[in-house]
């Protein structure tokens, strides 16, 4: 990972707080961030992510879900916040992420299926196919991500 610059105020952009420790940089690429306008701050327990000229929708807060399910989000314009959310992991993740499963029906392309997975339990996340029922660890999950 690359030194952590500092905290820095933004004037337009997003900022998320609370990310587990150590996954940042795993936030900047499943939402597929220009990591010159990210900046990742860690305070030991947690990492807190600056992004600049960018505001998280719903799609980018379902697959932050996945890492981050304490996360908060406050959007910023103009210097101040304007909105705060908060991350909410579904029962059901659709077309979040692939199953990790080599066997699984869902990789056969002759008959495409929905990417589905069942939220066993939030913490510790448990998360499961719903088709062949495997759990996912969470790295391949990440590693998954559509
Ligand atoms: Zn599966």
């Amino acid at each position: 990972m690359t030194e952590m610059r500092r905290v820095t105020a933004i004037r337009n952009g997003t900022v998320i707080d609370h990310i587990p420790s150590g996954y940042a940089m795993q936030v900047i690429r499943i939402l597929g961030i220009n990591t010159d306008r990210a900046t990742p701050v860690s305070f030991g327990r947690k990492d807190v992510l600056k992004i600049e000229d960018r505001e998280l929708d719903q799609e980018d807060l379902d697959r932050l879900a996945l890492i981050s399910p304490a996360a908060s989000i406050a959007i910023i314009r103009n210097h101040a916040v304007a909105e705060k959310m908060k991350v909410e992991l579904a029962d059901d993740l659709l077309n979040i992420a692939r199953c990790s499963f080599s066997n699984c029906i869902t990789k056969n392309n002759h008959e495409p299926l929905p990417q589905r997975m069942r939220v066993i339990s939030r913490d510790p996340l448990e998360v499961r196919c719903y088709y062949c029922g495997c759990g996912q660890e969470i790295d391949e999950l990440i590693e998954n991500i559509i």
